[in-house]
């Protein structure tokens, strides 16, 4: 017997107990019949059961755009153990990324991608930089 069956077992305890939350822009189209997609793709379908297990949300500003019922199920802000998060933060960086787009388009690939990683590396810099001055400036706005 393997000595670290029991650790095995284990670790597939706590994987199983793994809660994953994920958002997308149309969670609400895309999550429907997804383990079944995923399950007939011969690339996908050992991830299938794993799929079948996230919850799906839609970001806070993208989910007013849809029907009411899509408030409600996919909704963070009614998500059971989410907390208030917009799920917006990756939209957050496109502006400063399209800035560079027309530059970054006529580049050779490996130029493209030192200019995207390094205008990404700058952006999230500066994000971090601010962020002290910025809840700073939150804290004495409650006072
Ligand atoms: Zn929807």
């Amino acid at each position: 017997m393997d000595r670290r069956k029991g650790a095995d077992v284990q670790f597939r305890l706590a994987l199983d107990a793994i809660d994953q939350v994920v958002t997308y822009d149309i969670a609400c189209e895309y999550y429907a019949k997804i383990k079944a997609r995923f399950r007939a793709s011969p690339d996908l379908a050992d991830v299938a059961e794993m799929v079948d297990r996230i919850r799906w949300g839609i970001p806070a500003l993208h989910v007013t755009g849809h029907k009411a019922d899509c408030t409600y199920l996919f909704g963070t802000a009614y998500m059971d153990c989410v907390g208030h998060f917009h799920g917006e933060t990756a939209e957050a960086y496109w502006p400063s990324a399209n800035r560079i787009g027309g530059h970054a388009r006529q580049m050779n690939n490996g130029h493209r991608q030192d200019t995207l990683i390094g205008n990404a590396n700058d952006w999230n810099w500066k994000k971090i930089v601010k962020m002290r001055a910025f809840l700073w400036s939150m804290a004495w706005a409650q006072d």
